[in-house]
């Protein structure tokens, strides 16, 4: 993939949030995108090939277990509605992150929890769910019919200049706030971070700064981003060439020049670090499932700092699953699953009996309306600030929102063809679970830690107090029936060569 050069010719470098040195490649405002398309020629590369038989818009419905062991899946074609069944030696499953489960996230809208979600009701662990990343750089949301929120990179934070107006409700233009009227509260608070401080601490700051009325824009959830010093300093060329393709992007769907005027940013979800909980050779509990990327739970902890989560992916499955899956592979028989077996029988009947039951509601909502519920109630309680009494209120909603769907929700057409509105309704039944799993880890980890904060657990600043004596583990939750309780294990963190001590970024 191109990454970008300094004028020696040589790799250049960018600092990312939450570091205060330049350490990061990049490749302008699209690194991500580069990476992934990069990845992608890669494995289109490979499916010209034959090395690799692609089954595009076909969908995992459920994991198919023999002996306690993975052994296949179950799919559905997104286009006929057919069900498949597939039966392998081995199954890795990549099926990404689920910050869509607040309905607006910078993620596509499509992406979701089900497949990873259907391994843990078939006896995966599932970690730390309540780990979720909000990213402080995002276009604030505009209307109630948007369904999808656009990320500005935070390479932003580089040369951009956090500020609010000192007065709470100030409806004037930027431009006619005077220097001493602005806060410029990341530079105020984390003098040494300033601007650049990681991702969870911008994002709070961003919300404390809306919460007491200072916030910009119509929705007045929403902070300035201001280009002006750097455009002064270094001449609107060199921005243009660092950031050129981000101010086009935000101009077209803001129309708002962010050359002449701050751009305005609030934090939305974009990654989540929970997910299968999986061991240092990155198979899950159970045998032969192997999770990778952003569905698995490793590598970042409860704070993802930016530019890791690709590097993860790629190193996943390109240096640590090719060392590991052998071993696994040894203690096998291979081509031993067929699928034939009574296993693939009842996980396809499962499979079959939800699409019908959704089919039959007849309700007169449409799914997509309690989705955006369920969404805005988890982004309240279990978002970027917690309290025990707002996540018990949401233990209590989750169910009512998730009966009512089953009741109401209006879901179009048949299973046989194409049928988006099946598609999404089978996505968003299992978010109306899966949020209960998410809330009930937040219940249970009453400490602040990395981008969740939970209220009564702050110091005497505010800052995030984490209380590594007794929450120094990764909580993995095991699946225990339909409206049961999920039962807690924990599995404590032993920290030999480096001694945890509180973050600070003053
Ligand atoms: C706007 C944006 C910008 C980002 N920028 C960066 C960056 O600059 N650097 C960085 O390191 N990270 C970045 N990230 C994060 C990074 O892109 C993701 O964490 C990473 O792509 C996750 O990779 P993955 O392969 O695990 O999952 P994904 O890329 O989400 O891929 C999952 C795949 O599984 C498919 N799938 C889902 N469910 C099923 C199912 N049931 N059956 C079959 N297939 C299924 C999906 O269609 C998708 O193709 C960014 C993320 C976003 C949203």
């Amino acid at each position: 993939m191109p990454l970008a050069r300094d004028y020696a010719g040589l790799l250049d470098n960018r600092s990312f949030g939450g570091s205060l040195v330049s350490r990061t490649f990049y490749a302008r405002g699209q690194t991500g995108q580069q990476l992934l398309l990069g990845a992608y020629s890669a494995l289109n590369k490979q499916i010209a090939l034959s090395n690799i038989h692609s089954h595009v818009r076909s969908e995992m419905q459920s994991l198919v277990l023999v002996n306690g062991h993975a052994k296949g899946i179950i799919t559905r074609n997104l286009v006929t509605g057919k069900i498949d069944r597939h039966a392998a030696d081995v199954i890795v499953l990549a099926t990404g992150g689920y910050s869509t489960v607040f309905y607006l996230s910078t993620n596509a809208v499509n992406c979701n929890v089900s497949a990873a979600f259907n391994a843990y009701k078939n006896g995966a662990l599932f970690a730390n769910p309540c780990y979720t990343q909000i990213h402080p750089t995002c276009i604030p949301v505009a209307g109630d019919f948007q369904s999808k929120l656009t990320l500005m990179s935070e390479s932003l934070r580089n040369d951009g200049r956090v500020w609010v107006p000192n007065k709470q409700n100030d409806a004037r233009k930027p431009q006619d706030i005077d220097e001493q009227e602005r806060d410029y509260y990341l530079e105020r608070k984390y003098p040494s971070f300033g601007n650049l401080s990681p991702r969870d601490i911008a994002s709070r700051s961003a919300k404390e700064a809306c919460d007491a009325g200072k916030g910009v824009g119509a929705s007045k959830l929403g902070v300035y981003l201001d280009f002006k010093d750097a455009i002064n300093r270094y001449g609107k060329n060199v921005i243009e060439n660092r950031y050129g393709n981000l101010f086009h992007m935000y101009y077209k769907i803001t129309h708002e020049n962010p050359y002449e005027t701050p751009m305005r940013i609030f934090p939305a979800p974009h990654y989540t670090m929970g997910g299968l909980w999986v061991n240092y050779e990155l198979m899950s509990n159970v045998p032969g499932l192997f999770v990778l990327g952003e569905a698995n739970f490793s590598d970042h902890g409860a704070n993802r700092l930016g530019a890791s989560a690709l590097m993860q992916g790629l190193a996943d499955g390109y240096f640590v699953l090719p060392y590991t899956i052998s071993p696994y592979l040894n203690t096998i028989q291979p081509g031993s699953t067929s699928i034939t077996m009574k296993e693939f029988d009842v996980e396809e009947e499962k499979v079959k009996d939800k699409i019908n039951n959704l089919l039959n509601i007849k309700g007169k909502e449409p799914a997509e309306s309690f989705h955006k519920q369920l969404g805005l109630l988890m982004w309240n309680a279990c978002g970027m600030a917690r309290t025990k009494s707002k996540l018990l209120d949401a233990l209590k909603k989750i169910p009512e929102i998730r009966d009512e769907f089953w009741h109401s929700a209006r879901i179009p057409g048949t299973h046989d063809t194409y049928n988006p509105y099946l598609e999404r309704a089978n996505r968003i039944a299992d978010y109306l679970e899966f949020a209960e799993l998410m809330c009930h880890d937040a219940l249970n980890r009453s400490e602040s830690c990395g981008g969740h904060f939970r209220e009564e657990s702050q110091t005497s600043e505010g800052e995030a107090l984490r209380r590594d004596d007794e929450f120094c583990y990764v909580a993995s939750w095991e699946y225990k029936g339909n409206n049961q309780k999920p039962l807690l294990h924990k599995e404590p963190l032993i920290f030999e060569n480096v001694a945890l001590t509180q973050r600070s970024y003053k």
